[in-house]
């Protein structure tokens, strides 16, 4: 792509880097965005900036959150005694959208994948595992997409609960293996958690 401005080339090619967007569609924005008024750029740059400078992540479920403790967690009506383990704050919003979830969270901030370098220590595995440890916590729901790295990512932590008292169940999903949980509809997703299912029954013999 041949362009006459450097300026135009520089903001293609940083919009470009975000997931899903080619040169094209980047070209696209940024011609976009010069047709609009100049506030709608400093909105969006702005937005942007704060997002990354002062985005904080909850001290005890790690979902984002803009103060140290997030609002699910600071909810005393809210059950702590029951954790829903997710991927991250996608499925934190899926799960709230169903309205059948009354615990709260612990976001791992992805799944075990040696094919992608991510490993237990990548993800917050050890502070779920210390949070059980200490008491108060009864279930434990997997609630990860049903994949290979998010079964690994299941065993992995059910693992190294060996031994400590705490019931662990899995959402029995309706919606077919590989299925991102974000993209599972509300009913489906809501009937799943209520459904729950032993998680010792969901291993494969
Ligand atoms: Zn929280």
């Amino acid at each position: 792509m041949e362009f006459s401005s450097k300026l135009l080339e520089n903001a293609v090619y940083e919009i470009s880097q975000l997931p899903g967007i080619g040169k094209r569609t980047a070209l696209r924005l940024a011609l976009h965005l010069l047709k609009q008024p100049e506030e709608q750029t400093s909105h969006l740059t702005s937005a942007l900036g704060k997002l990354r400078s002062q985005i904080k992540f909850c001290s005890n479920c790690h979902n984002i959150s803009d103060v140290a403790l997030c609002e699910i967690c600071a909810n005393s009506k809210r059950d702590a005694a029951i954790i829903c383990v997710v991927e991250d704050i996608r499925d934190v919003m899926a799960i709230e959208n169903t309205g059948q979830f009354r615990g709260l969270y612990h976001v791992l901030g992805g799944k075990i994948s040696p094919m992608e370098c991510v490993g237990p220590q990548d993800l917050t595995i050890v502070s779920l595992v210390e949070k059980v440890k200490k008491g108060g916590v009864s279930e434990l729901i997997f609630a990860l997409s049903s994949t290979m790295e998010g079964d690994t990512t299941n065993f992995y932590i059910f693992k190294q609960l060996e031994g400590v008292t705490v019931k662990t169940s899995t959402i029995a999903r309706g919606i077919a293996v590989g299925d991102e949980l974000e993209y599972a509809d509300e009913i489906t997703l809501g009937r799943s958690i209520l459904n729950r299912i032993p998680f010792e029954n969901s291993m494969k013999a």
